[in-house]
């Protein structure tokens, strides 16, 4: 008989889809191994023991055993099941966009624990009320800034020069600020000052303070313009759930 390896992880399920009768694919994301897919069998049926633990975006301890082509969950025991996450239209509109950005930003068996501790600490700190224009900008930021893609935010993208403080502007091509003598010439959108800070303070504070703050009204507006498009030049596809955000004007509220 094959003897089948057995692991645990640490893992919050970022994606999910029906399979068969009473079966359901996860796609989580460990702490130890980065993104997988595993089967949870028999989750869908009345009695599970797995259907507590492995909702979507639950943080539980997951036990699999290495299959062929997929992982299959044996136990899982659930650490946080962040239930207002899926109560709430608003904060699972919310953190449905924070788990698909990760998921498509990111290649399944590359383990990173500081990207597993951002979504951690982000779901969690949705969970407990935070605001979400403010929370999600600060894990666009972090998260594209992790993976190499962050916005330069220091030095000017046109000239390389220090910003001045004047007039400045952000290219989404570029990928980051101009100056206030190439904002105007190479036609980015305007940056208020106010916005810069905002964008240098929210990548370099961590989740639980940003879970205190509110960007001002203005500001809100600001970022989000700005951070969408170029979040979206990142991406091969529009998310699902950036369209259902602003359908809702959820990304307004
Ligand atoms: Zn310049």
């Amino acid at each position: 008989m094959r003897r089948v390896r057995l692991y645990r992880v640490s893992s919050v399920v970022v994606r999910q889809r029906d399979l068969g009768e009473a079966d359901r694919v996860l796609m989580l994301y460990t702490r130890e191994r980065g993104k997988l897919s595993a089967v949870a069998k028999g989750i869908r049926r009345p009695r599970s023991k797995l259907a507590g633990s492995l909702q979507l975006f639950s943080h539980a301890s997951v036990q699999l055993a290495a299959g062929r082509s997929l992982e299959v969950v044996t136990q899982a025991r659930a650490l946080d099941t962040f239930y207002d996450l899926r109560s709430d239209m608003e904060r699972f509109a919310h953190s449905s966009y924070a788990a698909e950005l990760l998921d498509a930003l990111t290649d399944e068996g590359m383990a990173d624990s500081v990207l597993f501790g951002l979504l951690l600490s982000t779901l969690a700190a949705l969970h407990s009320g935070g605001d979400a224009p403010t929370l999600i900008r600060a894990f666009e930021l972090k998260l594209l800034t992790r993976l190499g893609y962050g916005p330069e935010l220091d030095a000017c993208t046109s000239c390389g020069g220090e910003m001045d403080g004047r007039e400045q502007g952000f290219s989404v091509v570029q990928g980051g600020v101009l100056c206030g003598t190439c904002g105007s010439a190479a036609g980015g959108a305007r940056l208020s000052t106010a916005g810069l800070q905002a964008l240098r303070e929210l990548r370099h504070t961590d989740t639980e303070t940003v879970a205190g703050r509110r960007l001002s009204a203005s500001a809100r507006d600001e970022l989000e313009r700005l951070m969408r498009a170029f979040v979206d030049s990142h991406l091969d596809r529009p998310l699902r759930s950036s369209a259902f955000l602003a359908q809702e004007g959820l990304d307004k509220s």
